[in-house]
This record gives structure tokens, sequence and C-alpha cells, in this order.
């Protein structure tokens, strides 16, 4: 089944009216980021030749696109940016950041004014003016074999955060394990046949001459990820704890604390999380993805299968014990719960099964985090459905804020600053809401 990826640019500025008016409490900028998440943005050819420099999108793990890049012009899929600010304009944006995920059919388009200046239209209406994320100062390195650095090294978040995937491909594999929203390794194969440089696997020695060549450039991230896909079997002959444990233990070795360190693993058994503490990782991310149970067992077959879905929450909170409750911020995908077959049809009744995982999680001190779908056409559910209703971000938005007040928790740490005009946390607007003087969690040293 296809999916049309055309939404009217006016019903799209008269939802917005809705939701300003039925959300007077959210900063208003964030209905424009959570619909240019869900649905994308388009650029001219003139708005990303201008001569100025920025960092392209590095495709740092899955496509983040709506179209597949074989389907998209080059000219604004080789040069389109990792992120965008949307700042300023009639309606006096305050600055929020939005990682950059393409669509040719998006009603949101990114183009040069009369003015010069480069700015957010939808339609006929400027929205915003537009600042493309700066260039590290890294960019622009070949590693001594001819990789580029960003192929190994990007960074994201305005340049808070290094994310480093070291495995490019995920062991649930085919559509009866992987899932369903994830493009991981199709995004593999696409990158690889588009004929761009795009390892499977990260040899750790051009891990750390890429870290060398950040810490040279004075470049200044502050935190980094190491990430990648679920391993079931082994790679490198190693297990999935082992095989992302070495990693970490060469970057602490060569780098000791120098950036906060995150790890994105499957939610592991007690021994394996506590070698993860000892290695130097700080912040643990054993994603549980959707929190209706039926919904998990469809939407992550693989994980129900080798973990189940009563083990994986189980496991969250034993880690808490080891990382701290700060210290463990599992992800959520905002948006596949209203997608799927059997999914939620009323953005209610989703905010009230995806709120009660969050007090679940909260009462402990756990405090989740989400990035907001991406219909990848290349996915399971991605091929098959339209993103989730632009009025289930904003209520989810406030479940999340309204939870985390209730419980009197802070922001999770490793996101940078909270607040409107300053997070900077680009794939969903959760930093964005938050009062600035609700303060950051700190983690135990
Ligand atoms: S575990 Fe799921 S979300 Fe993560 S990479 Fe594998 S298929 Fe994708």
């Amino acid at each position: 089944m296809s999916v049309s990826r055309h939404v009217e640019p006016q019903d799209t500025l008269d939802a917005i009216d809705a939701l300003v008016a039925e959300f007077p409490d959210l900063p208003h900028e964030v209905f424009v980021k959570e619909d240019l998440l869900r649905r994308g943005v388009w650029f001219t050819p003139a708005a990303l030749q201008r001569g100025h420099t920025f960092a392209r999108k590095a495709y740092f793990i899955f496509s983040f696109d709506h179209v597949p890049l074989a389907e998209m012009d080059a000219a604004v899929h080789e040069h389109a940016p990792e992120e965008i600010a949307l700042e300023g304009g009639a309606l006096g944006f305050r600055r929020v950041v939005v990682s950059v995920r393409l669509n040719p059919a998006s009603p949101w388009l990114v183009d040069v004014a009369a003015t010069g200046a480069v700015e957010l239209r939808c339609g006929g209406e400027r929205i915003a003016g537009v600042s493309f994320a700066p260039r590290p100062p890294w960019y622009g390195v070949q590693l001594a074999d001819g990789t580029p650095i960003t192929e190994v090294a990007p960074a994201i978040e305005w340049g808070y955060l290094l994310y480093l995937t070291v495995f490019r491909m995920c062991q649930y594999f085919g559509r009866e394990e992987e899932c369903q929203f994830c493009d991981i390794n199709h995004n593999f194969r696409q990158q690889r046949e588009a004929g761009n440089p795009y390892f499977a696997v990260k040899p750790v020695e051009r891990l750390l001459e890429a870290l060398d060549q950040v810490v040279a450039s004075g470049g200044t991230p502050q935190a980094y990820t190491l990430t990648g896909g679920s391993i079931t079997a082994r790679v490198d002959g190693l297990d999935e704890v082992g095989f992302y444990l070495r990693y970490a233990e060469a970057i602490e070795a060569r780098f000791p604390g120098r950036w906060l360190g995150k790890m994105v693993v499957q939610a592991l058994p007690r021994p394996d999380v506590e070698r993860i503490r000892r290695s130097g990782i700080r912040i643990y991310h054993p994603n549980y993805e959707v929190w209706d149970p039926a919904l998990f067992r469809t939407l992550c077959p693989g994980k129900e299968r080798y973990v189940g879905r009563a083990e994986w929450m189980r496991r969250i909170l034993e880690a808490a014990e080891v990382f701290s409750p700060q210290g463990v911020i599992p992800n959520f995908v905002a948006g596949v719960e209203m997608a799927a077959e059997g999914g939620f049809r009323r953005p209610e009744d989703a905010w009230r099964s995806t709120g009660e995982g969050l007090d679940y999680f909260m009462s402990h001190g756990v405090v989740p985090r989400f990035t907001t779908w991406c219909p990848e056409p290349m996915s399971v559910l991605g091929a098959a459905h339209g993103p989730a209703p632009l009025r289930y971000h904003a209520g989810l938005l406030r479940v999340w804020r309204d939870t985390l007040m209730k419980h009197s928790l802070k922001a999770p740490p490793g996101y940078g600053e909270p607040g409107i005009g300053r997070a900077v946390f680009s794939v969903s607007s959760f930093m964005d809401v938050m009062d600035p003087a609700t303060g950051v969690a700190v983690l135990p040293c």
C-alpha cells in the first residue's frame, strides 16, 4: 500500500491554529516543530546554495526521510542540513531546533525570501527565519584510510552530541523480527547502493582516530552516544554487551570522562548492565518503544521474542539500581501507537496508555524520553501508514510534562538545557515544553 504524503498547507495552518487555542500552556513553536518532524520538510536549491556552511545530514542511523534516496532530488538530499533552527518572523518564534526529515510533498518549505534571508513557509504563509546547524570544526577531515569523519563521528543537537553508530545494521532482520517502524537495515542498503561510504561495523581504531580529530579541531561536543542495531548472535565474535563495551572502554581509556557517555542497547540482564556502568558509561537507554502490551508484541516482535515485554520493563527498573534512576532514560517512539494495526484510534486513548507508562517509570524516578515518529517508507509501518495526528503529539507533550511535574522530577541529563529558546534536542519537543526553572537532574559520579 502506498501512502499519500501530500497535505494542503492551509489545512496545516488551520490545525496549528486550533492547537494554539486548545493547548495554551504549550509554546506555540512546538506545534510547528512537531509537524515538521512528523510530516517532513523540503528545501529549494536556492536555500541550500547561498554559500553558507553548515552540517549536512549525515544519515547517522536511520533514514529519517519520507522518501527513499533514489526517489529524491540529489541536489536536495546531498546538501540538506542535519538540523534547522526556527526563530523570529511574524510570529516571533523563540529559537527551536528541528531535525531535518526530507519530504518533497511536505507543506513546509525552506526558501530564500526577497530580502535574501532564509525562511520557513507553509504555502504562501511566512512562518519564521531559518538557520542551519553549524558545521563542527572537524567536519571535512578525512581519516587515514580515506573515510570521511562524518561517517564515524557526526554531531547532532546543534553540536552538543557525538552520535557514534558503531553497528549500522540490526540482527532483528525481516518483518518477523525487526521493529515495524524501523528502517535501519534498509537505510544501510540504500546508502551502500548510492555509493556512500557507509560501513556496517566501525573498527575501534577508526573511531578513536576520529575522536582524536574532534579533540584536535577544538570542537566542544558535550556528550557521545554509542549505538547501533541489536545483536542476538555475534558480531566480530562478541555478544551485544561485549561488542558495544569494547568501544566504551576504548573511548574512556583514551579520553577519560571527557564527554558524558551514553549507550543505547537492549534491556540487558543485571550483570551486563553492571559491566556497562563500570566502563564509564553514565546514561543507559534501554528503549521500550511503545507501552501498550499488545502493541509492543505487534510492533517489536524481535524484542518480544528474545526478551519479552514484562522482562524488558522489569530490567529498566533494575538498571536504575545500577545507574541511578537519573541515569536510565528509555526512549519510546511517539506516534507508532496510533499507526499500527490494532492501534489507538483516538488520541485520548493513546495519551492514557502512554501516560500510564510514564507514570509507572517516573514514580520510580526514571524519566523516559521520546522521538517523534517519522513514517519512513522503507519500514513496515511507514510503508502502510502516515503519521499520527498533530493533536496527538501536542497532547503527548502535555502528558509528559505534567507527569514529570507530578513526580517533582527534573529534565533528564544529557540533552542540554530545557525550555523554549534554549533546548537543542531536535527529534522531539519534550525539552522545549519544560519550564527552564525545572532544571536538569544531576548524575552521580
Ligand atoms: S532493535 Fe528495533 S529499533 Fe532498534 S535497530 Fe533493531 S529493529 Fe531498529
